[in-house]
Order: C-alpha cells, then structure tokens, then sequence
C-alpha cells in the first residue's frame, strides 16, 4: 500500500468508505490469521522507572505513585494462573527498571519456560543487547518494544534519553530480530505535535520493519506529566491526529492490510476510550489478539501509565470470563496453543503496485 494511500484513509471521514476499509482489514485478518483470538496474559511486575517520558504516569519523577516491584513467585504465580485459564502467551511488562536484574528476569523465565508450555513476551524497555541475548537464551519468545512515532524530532521532544544515554529503540528492534525473538512494535495514536503523515510514516514502517506484532492505543493524557498539562504543542492547522477511537480503529485496519500475518491487539487503551465496544471494534476491525491482566489487584492500579485504565479491580478471572464472552458474542473462538506469528513467505510491504488493497 503506497504512502498517499494509507494517508487519504487517515484523513476519512466518510462512514460508508470507512466501511470498506473495516470489511477489508476483516477479511485479510480472517484469510491470514483466521477467527481465533488469542488471550495474552499480562503481567505488570514492576511500575519503577528511571525514564522521563513526557507523557507516561510510570516517569522517574512522577513522585506521587506508589512503586511496587513483583518478587519472582509472584510472577511465578501469575504464570501458574496464566496456564490453569488457558493461555498461550505470558506478556511481562514493566517500566525500565534496573533493579530488575537480567539474571532475576532470566531466571523468572527460566522457571516459565520449565514449569508450563506458556510462550514468554517480555516488554521491559530498552536494555542492552546483552542482557536481550541473555533472556533470548533463558527461552523468551517475543519482545515488544514501540518506537512511539517515527518522527525523530517528535520522539526526541517526549523522549528526555537515559541519564547514562540510552539506545535507539530502531536499532534495538533490528537486534531482536537478530536473536530471534518475535519482535512486536507500534505507536500511540494523537501524539500532540504528531501529524497525518507521520502516522501514516509510522504505519509504512511497521511494513518495512516486517512486524509479527504490531501494538496500537490512543495517546491518554496523564495530569501527573507535562503532556497531560498542555507543555507539548500540538500540530498546526488541520494537521494535528486526534487520539480518538476512529482514527485508532483506522490504524488497526490499515496495520493489518500491510502486515496481513500479524499478531494485533485490540488494546486496553482503546478500551479504556470505549468500555462498552472498543475491543469489540478493534477485533472486528483487523485485531486478533486481547490482552487480559493477570497482576495482582493491589498492584494493579500502580501499573497507571495514563488514569482510568479500563478494567483495573477486576480480578484475573472476572477479566478472563468477561473477555471469554465478548469473544463468543462476536462468533470468533479462543485461540488454542501460543499463538505464534506465521512465518510469512512474503514479508508484509507497502510497494506493491497491483496490489489487493489499492481498490476503494
Ligand atoms: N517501559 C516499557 C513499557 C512501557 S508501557 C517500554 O518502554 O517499552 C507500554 C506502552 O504504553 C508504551 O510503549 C506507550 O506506548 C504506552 N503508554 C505510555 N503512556 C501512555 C499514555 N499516557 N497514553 C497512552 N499510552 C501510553
């Protein structure tokens, strides 16, 4: 799908030509991925964060929150509950934490991979290509790590670098295709300062980076952050994206058509802007993945990297139930086994001339 393209679906506004797009991304998400949803256990095992992102409540000098940090048999636990409901595939997330150590994570996967059949993602931020060898090595499958726009300047205005510099997340996704992981990416959507065409970079590069999983939420402002308080300026004119949920589903659609393989979460930010249907939405709409939280209650609400967070005093099985029926009412079944990305014979491309998309 070619540049000019994705961005006239950015800019749509007509609710009947939306309706192809949703159809299409429908029928390649059902075509290469088929109907199964496949449940992602998320586990949050630590809110510490040594980073300063302007727009994210987890930042170093958001001193009002809590910080907790899961032991290992917590996690461990989490795991064990991830397996008795069926899941494929735990996710542990956290901020960049260094008092989580590379050998503690190591040996919490370790521990997964020899207690349960479970795939282990870990999206942790940016660490060093060594210590991602060394949990590639202790048996994590995937790593999910969003480059967040592709708009150097932007990314650098939200973005303050680790006080000892950091990493270029770019380079970091190209190392874990190295170590073969899974590699996931993605964006949020309404970036103040972030522009159609940038979005529209943003989905060309998830084609270029040839994802197996492609992560997308609205951008939420946080009031304890300087974006949440109005510091960064959004984009002049008509130019500026709106976090909303038309333009998220807009980009579920359009990730799904230029990376039909695909694994795409409906997410719990897309969620939290509409309780009622916005997974619902998203997984009719080219997503195929759901993510239910497996962290402890108490913890839960710390994990608050933007407020109201959907679902946050549910308990693990009141959130498996509850996803369970939305996924039934929509015909669709629960996926079986981990999920895995399909190896594609063709990698995802936004080139192709002649393509099935191209039509209107
Ligand atoms: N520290 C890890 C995990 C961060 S949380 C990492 O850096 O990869 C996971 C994602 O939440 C981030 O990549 C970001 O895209 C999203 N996020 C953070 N703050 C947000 C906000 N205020 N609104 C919407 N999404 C947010």
């Amino acid at each position: 799908m070619k540049h000019a393209e994705i961005l006239g679906w950015l800019r749509e506004t007509s609710p009947g030509r939306l309706e192809t797009l949703w159809h299409r991304a429908d029928r390649v998400r059902q075509e290469y991925v088929g109907g199964e949803v496949h449940l992602r256990g998320l586990i949050e095992v630590s809110n510490y964060c040594v980073r300063m992102c302007m727009y994210c409540g987890l930042r170093a000098a958001n001193d009002r929150l809590g910080r907790y940090r899961m032991t290992p048999e917590e996690v461990l636990d989490c795991a064990r509950l991830a397996q008795r409901l069926g899941y494929g595939t735990v996710v542990l997330q956290s901020g960049e934490d260094d008092g989580l150590s590379a050998e503690m994570v190591a040996g919490i996967v370790r521990q997964i991979k020899a207690e349960t059949p479970l795939a282990v993602t870990l999206s942790l931020g940016e660490r060093s290509p060594d210590e991602l060898a060394l949990w590639r090595r202790a048996g994590a499958d995937r790593y999910l790590l969003r480059f967040e726009t592709s708009n150097r300047a932007l990314y650098e205005r939200i973005h303050p670098p680790r006080p000892a510099g950091g990493y270029d997340r770019l380079e970091l996704l190209g190392e874990l295709g190295r170590l073969g992981y899974q590699v996931g990416s993605g964006v949020m959507i309404g970036i103040p300062g972030q522009t159609f065409a940038d979005l529209a970079d943003d989905i060309a590069l998830f084609a270029e980076l040839d994802l197996d999983m492609i992560g997308v939420g609205p951008y939420l402002p946080h009031p304890h952050t300087p974006m949440g308080v109005g510091l960064v300026a959004g984009a002049a004119g008509n130019e500026q994206v709106p976090a909303d949920e038309l333009t998220t589903y807009k980009v579920i659609a359009l990730a799904r058509l230029v990376c039909p393989r695909a694994n795409i979460p409906a997410t719990t930010a897309l969620a939290t802007l509409n309780r009622q249907n916005g997974r619902e939405l998203g997984l009719t709409r080219g997503a195929n993945v759901v993510m239910p939280n497996l962290t402890p209650v108490r913890y839960r609400q710390l994990y608050e990297i933007y407020p109201n967070k959907a679902c946050v005093s549910e308990t693990a099985e009141d959130c498996h139930g509850c996803l369970r029926g939305r996924i039934a009412a929509l015909g669709r079944t629960v996926g079986r086994g981990r999920g895995d990305a399909a190896t594609s014979p063709v990698p995802c491309s936004t080139t192709s001339g002649s393509n099935e998309y191209a039509e209107r």
